[in-house]
């Protein structure tokens, strides 16, 4: 069976935490696709491997597959498919490759996040092609076997395919649910507490604001301890809550109303004039004229110098490594 190998990180570059991501081993460069070939992706080696180790695994190939192998494809029931070959040599190919799926699994607790390769009928997220009796596939797609027993074990796990994260407001989510699941996981889930989940939500307040105020304001009633729940199904739930928040896009409207807040705790410090340029800074970006790095960069500068360690802490300024801003930030 394949051992997952980790892709070199440049720590010159990466302060933050070691985050583990896991990564379809073709994605890597390696030679496992059915044709002997791989479809590296500059975007993770070039880029995203300056902040994290993956770890690179190919279901397919840890079941015993050899390479080069058939193309393998879905057929029968999208919501059941069997795994077949496609040139009809094989049939019912799901246990063995069941056999690759369980050997990964035993060694994935560890990751924050996953990227897999599009289409693969084990690793596609999602629009995998079922076939049927015809000969053509079924009108419903599908996600591939790996990728559903990987989002079955951990279902709040940050998962995408690689050619989504090519677009920049995608990879800032992806990013942000990444560094937000990492943390809560090192912060919060290692020894849980109280007083470590409302000063989690503290540092979040901003940016779950401009994700998901519904989910905000739930989270916040939650921690208020007016509901009666014990401290681990208290932890787990908020988990779930937070994650789902997150996985909603920030649009510019509520990204408007999470920069004006923020404003606000510059009110008695900074004089009118200045608020007030800042404040057209942010219109500017609310009309889709500037990028929101802009008006963050701005607020960032001042609350630097007069901000409280509170509103400096929170992560909605820094959701991620700051050098990935260029890749990102233009939303
Ligand atoms: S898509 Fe998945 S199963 Fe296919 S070669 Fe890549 S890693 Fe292996």
């Amino acid at each position: 069976m394949q051992e997952p190998a980790i892709i070199a990180t440049d720590n010159t570059i990466n302060t933050e935490p070691s985050i583990k991501i896991g990564l379809s081993a073709c994605l890597a460069g390696q030679n496992v696709r059915y044709n002997g070939g791989h479809t590296q992706s500059k975007l993770c080696l070039n880029t995203l491997s300056k902040y994290f180790d993956f770890q690179t695994f190919c279901p397919e190939v840890a079941a015993g597959f050899g390479t080069p192998r058939p193309t393998m494809r879905l057929v029968g029931d999208p919501n059941a498919p069997g795994l077949e070959f496609s040139n009809g040599e094989g049939k019912d190919l799901n246990a063995q490759l069941a056999t690759g799926i369980s050997a990964i699994l035993a060694k994935t607790d560890n990751l924050d996040g996953y990227i897999l390769m599009k289409n693969s009928p084990s690793c596609g997220l999602s629009r995998v092609k079922v076939y049927q009796q015809n000969g053509h596939p079924h009108k419903d797609r599908t996600t591939g076997l790996f990728t559903q027993a990987l989002a079955k074990k951990y279902p709040l796990m940050p998962i995408e395919e690689e050619g989504r994260l090519h677009d920049d407001r995608l990879l800032d989510n992806f990013l942000l649910r990444v560094y937000a699941y990492s943390n809560f996981r090192r912060e919060v889930l290692n020894q849980p507490s109280m007083f470590k989940l409302i000063s989690f939500h503290s540092s979040y307040k901003y940016l779950l604001l401009a994700h998901n105020q519904e989910l905000y304001r739930y989270l916040g009633r939650l921690l208020s301890g007016s509901k009666k729940i014990p401290l681990e199904e208290l932890t787990q739930h908020y988990f779930e809550k937070f994650m789902q928040a997150l996985g909603k896009q920030a649009n510019r409207n509520n990204h408007t109303n999470t920069l004006l807040h923020i404003l606000g705790y510059l009110k008695k410090t900074v004089p009118s004039p200045a608020r007030q340029h800042i404040v057209e800074v942010i219109y500017k970006y609310q009309q889709g004229i500037i990028p929101l790095t802009t008006p963050v960069t701005l607020l960032k500068h001042y609350l630097q110098q007069y901000g409280s360690n509170y509103i400096n802490e929170q992560r909605y300024l820094n959701p991620y490594p700051e050098s990935l801003n260029p890749l990102t930030r233009h939303i």
